[in-house]
């Protein structure tokens, strides 16, 4: 069994943070990361309000420096998925990983959150054939097309913005008449001669054949459904956390978000939550970054006391 000091898990902005820290530290430290470093800012276009960057990163570019300098510090970096962890008779905790198990003194949560689905009927089938939850990855097979953007939060006017770069026109459908954006993301969609909004509707239904064709939308004051003709369905309706994994050893809230004490402690001692995977999160790179700075030096004074 491999032994380490400190197990991150999760390779975003909390993650990668706490392991520069963790390892700045000369604490031995393993960082699984199941994808692909950087967790949502990977798939962020453009990154505005980190700061230091008056023109704005890129968000990959700022994940892969990330890891570089945790890298550079010492840090073990495992893709592969941790499927379960427990705490041993010792204090320590087992971490069971794909490839076996590893042993460390301290663990940091910051596996974040994934996309939410809308559930509705034609959407996984259509996945990847013109409905996608990604612009930064899709956009460019749109170039020319129409397609729709459903959610009306910081996502879908970033990533419909994003997709005025390809198609001809982009439509946010949102359910209600508000949006929940910042608003200067507001100004800049209502403002862009490709982008429009339809109010207070929800998609029923995704069709088409082998690609996306027709969406069904249906307006919740009225009740009238119509039929949309749409080459693309681009959903950012909101994150679900991914704490499938921690049933069971820490405490978390009812949508399945870690409680912690306000800070990173966990339910359990020598266990912290960093970033989008902790309830009360401020979902922000910033803040995400911040909290991994944080974990880092309680799982650091933790060590000291074991
Ligand atoms: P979000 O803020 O939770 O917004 C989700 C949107 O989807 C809401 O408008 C919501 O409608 C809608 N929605 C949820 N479930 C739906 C359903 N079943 N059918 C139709 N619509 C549905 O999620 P997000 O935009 O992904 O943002 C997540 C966090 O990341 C936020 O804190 C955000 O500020 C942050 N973020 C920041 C930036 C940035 O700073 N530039 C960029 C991206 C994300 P209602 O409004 O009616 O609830």
């Amino acid at each position: 069994m491999k032994k380490f000091q400190v197990v991150i898990i999760g390779a975003g902005g909390a993650g990668l943070t706490a392991a520069i820290y963790t390892s700045r530290a000369n604490l031995s430290t393993v960082l699984f990361e199941k994808l692909t470093p950087g967790g949502q800012i990977a798939v962020t276009d453009m990154v505005e309000n980190y700061p230091g960057f008056p023109e704005g990163v890129l968000g990959p570019d700022i994940a892969l420096k990330m890891e570089e300098q945790a890298k550079k510090y010492g840090t073990s970096i495992e893709y592969q998925e941790v499927k379960r962890i427990e705490k041993l008779p010792s204090g320590s905790f087992l971490v069971q990983a794909a490839s076996g198990d590893f042993e460390a003194q301290a663990v940091i949560l910051a596996a974040g959150a994934s996309f939410r689905m809308l559930g509705i009927p034609g959407e996984r089938e259509l996945t990847g054939k013109g409905v996608s939850y990604c612009a930064t990855c899709d956009g460019a097979f749109f170039k020319g097309k129409n397609v729709i953007v459903v959610g009306g939060g910081d996502s879908a006017l970033q990533e419909g913005l994003f997709l005025t770069r390809f198609a001809t026109k982009v439509t946010v459908v949102h359910r209600r008449d508000k949006l929940r954006a910042s608003p200067i993301l507001q100004q800049r969609a209502k403002e862009h001669p490709k982008m429009s909004f339809i109010w207070d509707t929800t998609v029923e239904k995704i069709e088409g054949q082998g690609k996306v064709q027709t969406a069904s939308l249906k307006n919740l004051k009225t009740s009238e459904v119509s039929s949309l003709a749409v080459d693309g369905v681009f959903i950012f309706v909101g994150h679900d956390p991914n704490t499938a994994f921690l049933k069971g050893f820490v405490d978390m809230d009812e949508k399945g978000y870690i409680k912690s004490d306000g800070s990173v402690k966990t339910s359990v001692a020598g266990v912290f939550a960093a970033g989008e995977i902790r309830a009360g999160a401020t979902k922000q790179l910033v803040a995400a970054c911040g909290e991994g700075c944080e974990a880092a030096l309680a799982a650091q004074e933790h060590l000291e006391h074991v």
